[in-house]
């Protein structure tokens, strides 16, 4: 068989720890036997990111925004214990929120779903996707801890040196304030990308805030999305046959319980650290989570939503044979290549996505799986198999099926 050809490459951004051990085998076992795979390759692990001064994170997402698609692998967040380990000159940022600030982007997380590993909610049987305002907020807060008889107010200074007062509370006994901001500029584009990939995937978007009880804060929220909906999309949506929903976040919460998935929910910064973490939860395993950052110019970024897996890593440098689950970085790649093959018109690079991504689920319909997804998989008979096996056996079904 000849290797399906590429026009562009993509962004390969490398990581760390027991994810960088995959990527490698990923590609070996699933994608370079097929592809004639052409990437930029930037590398993301730590010890480089120390070497270039994080040049080289500044330098892929760059490179993101020129070529339009990139794929990540986990990388550590450096912290106390990693400027030791590492020997860091310093103690980068994370590289996620790097290249998010370069591509003012918004991430949407999705779980992947498999017969056998049910969402603790019966009625989800499609997947529902959030997307979190990754801007502002009590993120960016100012807060102080008042003593008694303190009168705390909220002074806004225009341009022209004119003060608007208006008084947050006066004080009896001891208590804390905070004051946070958002900005239209934002939440314009954060809008835009929502409505944008609820047209690409083809699913209805949800949004939510409190705009009864915050009726300038939230209800800005609420107004820039009805502007930018009715102004720019509302024919798009409707042509598609999809919805934009609004609704409080009280309704939301409910409704996203009783529904059956299939769609986007998005959601303020704060709404969207919680809401993220409860979904993904309900919906099983880190390792089914896949992440793509999406900027307002059209830029995707493709990765797992899970970090390094450390645990498994020390094990793996020990010698031990490691049960990781490797599918939602194998989704990285084939959503990537997907996205590719859609921008430079490659129909065979969309169908092999498709096939990878079908044989990776048959393999644990059918009962092979990894340690994480034993727990939870109802199937009576499963094998639980270590990472090198598993990619062996969904290579072997990704061939039948090419
Ligand atoms: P982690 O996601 O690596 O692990 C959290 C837990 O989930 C662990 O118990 C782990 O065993 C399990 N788990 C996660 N993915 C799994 C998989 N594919 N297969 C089997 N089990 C899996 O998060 P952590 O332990 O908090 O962090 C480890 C490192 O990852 C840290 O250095 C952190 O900075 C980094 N991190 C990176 C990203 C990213 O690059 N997007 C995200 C989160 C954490």
């Amino acid at each position: 068989m000849d290797k399906i050809q590429m026009k562009t490459p993509l962004v390969e951004m490398d990581g760390d720890e027991m994810t960088r051990v995959l990527w490698q085998q990923i590609k070996d076992t699933l994608l370079t036997p097929y592809i004639d795979l052409k990437t930029e390759y930037y590398d993301l692990g730590l010890k480089h990111r120390d070497e270039t001064g994080d040049q080289v994170t500044i330098d892929s997402a760059e490179a993101t925004k020129k070529y339009g698609v990139a794929v990540k692998c986990a990388t550590i967040t450096p912290n106390a214990a990693r400027m030791e380990e590492y020997n860091l000159h310093e103690m980068w940022k994370s590289p996620n929120g790097t290249i998010r600030a370069i591509l003012d982007g918004t991430v949407f997380r999705a779980p992947i779903l498999v017969k056998g590993i049910n969402p603790y909610i019966p009625t989800w049987e499609k997947p529902i996707t959030l997307a979190r305002h990754a801007y502002g907020d009590v993120y960016r807060n100012t807060e102080l801890q008042v003593a008694a008889g303190s009168k705390a107010e909220l002074v806004v200074t225009d341009a022209q040196g004119n003060e608007t007062r208006a008084l947050i509370h006066q004080f009896k006994g001891g208590g804390v304030v905070q004051g946070m901001h958002n900005l239209d500029g934002s939440i314009t584009s954060f809008a835009r990308v929502c409505f944008d990939y609820a047209l690409d995937t083809k699913q209805d978007l949800w949004f939510a805030t409190k705009d009864t009880i915050s009726k300038k804060y939230d209800h800005r929220f609420k107004d820039i999305f009805q502007e930018i909906f009715d102004e720019e999309y509302k024919e798009r949506f409707e042509a598609a046959g999809l919805e934009y929903f609004y609704t409080l976040i009280d309704d939301a919460v409910s409704r996203v319980i009783r529904s059956r998935g299939g769609f986007i929910w998005a959601c303020k910064n704060y709404d969207g650290d919680v809401m993220s973490d409860m979904v993904a939860t309900a919906f099983g395993s880190l390792g089914m989570m896949t992440s793509v950052l999406v900027s307002p110019d059209g830029a995707y970024e493709y990765e797992a939503a899970h970090g390094t897996v450390t645990r498994h890593y020390y094990k793996y440098l020990k010698g031990e044979k490691t049960s990781t689950n490797p599918i939602a970085t194998i989704f990285a790649w084939s959503g990537a290549l997907r996205k590719r093959g859609e921008l430079d018109g490659l129909p065979d690079l969309c169908r092999f996505a498709g096939i990878l991504e079908q044989a990776c689920k048959d393999t644990i319909e059918a009962g092979v799986m990894t340690g994480d997804l034993a727990a939870l998989s109802t199937l009576a008979e499963k094998r639980v198999v270590d990472s090198e096996v598993f990619l062996a056996e969904i290579n072997r079904r990704l061939a039948e099926k090419l």
